[in-house]
C-alpha cells in the first residue's frame, strides 16, 4: 500500500514537471515568418506580433503575454526590424496583446486608442501599477493616427466595434501589409468582448470599412498569415453569426434553441483555443456571444476616460 502511494506521488511529480516545462517552453518558444522584406510576424503563446523595419530602427505591433515574451520580441525585432525600437503599437487591451509591454525601455512611445488606454487602466489596473506604467501607452487617439519613421508610413485607425470598441488597425503602407489585431481570428473562433463595447452586430461593418484600404497581406491577431480573401472569409462568418443571433432574439428563442439552429456554416474548420477550465473560444462560446447581445442579456460596461499624458495627432 505504502509502496503503490509513493509510486502515485512520483508519477505525480514527474506530471507537474512535464506540465511546468512544457509551460515553459511555450513561453520561451517564439517563431519568426516573414511576410515581405521588410514585414515579420513573431509567433508564439498570444497574440500575434507584427515587425516593421525601418532605416531607423523597428516599430512593433502588440507584446504578446509575459514581460518575458516581450524580452524576446524586443531582442528579434531589434534584429529583423533594422535597430532599436522606435514605436510599440498596442492593438487593443487584453493582455496576451501587452502584457509584454513591461520589457520595453521606460519612455518607448507606446501608442493605441484612447479607449484602449481606459480599458487598461479599468479592466487590467493591478498589472500596470507600479514600473509597469511607465509602458502603458502614451501617445493616443481616437480615429486615425499616422506615423513616419525612417521612410517608412505607419497608417493606425479605429473603424468601428466588433472585438472590443478601441481596436486599432495598422497599415504599412509601403509594404502593403494589414495587421487586424483581434478583428480577424483566422481559422479560429474569435473572443467577443462585449463587457468592453465589443460587438457582433457592428462586426461586419468594422470590417467592410478595413476592405477599402490598400493591402495584400494580412497578419490577423491569431492563426496564419493570410490575405483579403482570409479576411473575407472571417468577415462571412461574423456577418452569419449575427444573422443566426438576431433570428433567435426576435423569435424569442433560449440559448439552447439557438445552438441546434441552422444558418451558421462560414465556421467549417474553425479550431477552438483555450485553457482547461479557464476559458473557451469555441462554437459554443460565439453563438453564447451573439446571443447575449442579441437579446441584451449583456452590454458594455461603462468605462471612465483615463486622463491623457500626451494627445497623438499626426507625426
Ligand atoms: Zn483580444
Amino acid at each position: 500500500m505504502r509502496r503503490l502511494f509513493v509510486r502515485l506521488v512520483l508519477v505525480l511529480i514527474a506530471l507537474v514537471a512535464i506540465g511546468a516545462l512544457y509551460a515553459y517552453r511555450q513561453v520561451s518558444t517564439l517563431e519568426t515568418e516573414r511576410v515581405t522584406d521588410d514585414v515579420h510576424v513573431v509567433f508564439g503563446l498570444g497574440g500575434n506580433v507584427g515587425v516593421l523595419k525601418t532605416e531607423r530602427g523597428s516599430v512593433i505591433v502588440d507584446s504578446m503575454t509575459f514581460r518575458r515574451q516581450g524580452a524576446g520580441i524586443r531582442e528579434i525585432a531589434e534584429k529583423v526590424g533594422g535597430g532599436p525600437v522606435q514605436a510599440l503599437i498596442n492593438t487593443h487591451y487584453h493582455g496576451d496583446h501587452t502584457h509584454g509591454n513591461p520589457a520595453f525601455a521606460p519612455g518607448t512611445k507606446v501608442i493605441a486608442t484612447q479607449r484602449t488606454r481606459d480599458y487598461l487602466l479599468h479592466f487590467d489596473a493591478p498589472y500596470w501599477e507600479g514600473a509597469a506604467a511607465g509602458t502603458l501607452p502614451n501617445e493616443t487617439f481616437a480615429d486615425a493616427h499616422e506615423l513616419s519613421v525612417g521612410g517608412k508610413t505607419v497608417r493606425l485607425q479605429y473603424f468601428g466595434r466588433g472585438h472590443t470598441a478601441g481596436d486599432l488597425v495598422v497599415l504599412f503602407v509601403e509594404d502593403r501589409v494589414l495587421h487586424m489585431g483581434d478583428l480577424f481570428f483566422n481559422g479560429r473562433y474569435p473572443n467577443i468582448d462585449l463587457e468592453a463595447g465589443g460587438s457582433v452586430r457592428e462586426w461586419d461593418a468594422t470590417l467592410e470599412r478595413v476592405m477599402a484600404l490598400d493591402f495584400d497581406r494580412v497578419i490577423p491577431g491569431h492563426g496564419p498569415i493570410t490575405d483579403r480573401e482570409g479576411l473575407r472569409g472571417f468577415q462571412r462568418f461574423v456577418h452569419e453569426l449575427w444573422a443566426l443571433a438576431e433570428t433567435a432574439a426576435r423569435e424569442g428563442k433560449s440559448f439552447e434553441e439557438t445552438l441546434a439552429m441552422p444558418g451558421l456554416t462560414a465556421d467549417a474548420g474553425y479550431e477552438s483555443i483555450g485553457i482547461p477550465l479557464v476559458f473557451k473560444l469555441d462554437r459554443k462560446f460565439v453563438i453564447r456571444r451573439a446571443w447575449e447581445e442579441a437579446t441584451g442579456a449583456v452590454s458594455a460596461v461603462e468605462v471612465p476616460a483615463a486622463p491623457v499624458e500626451k494627445q497623438g495627432g499626426a507625426s
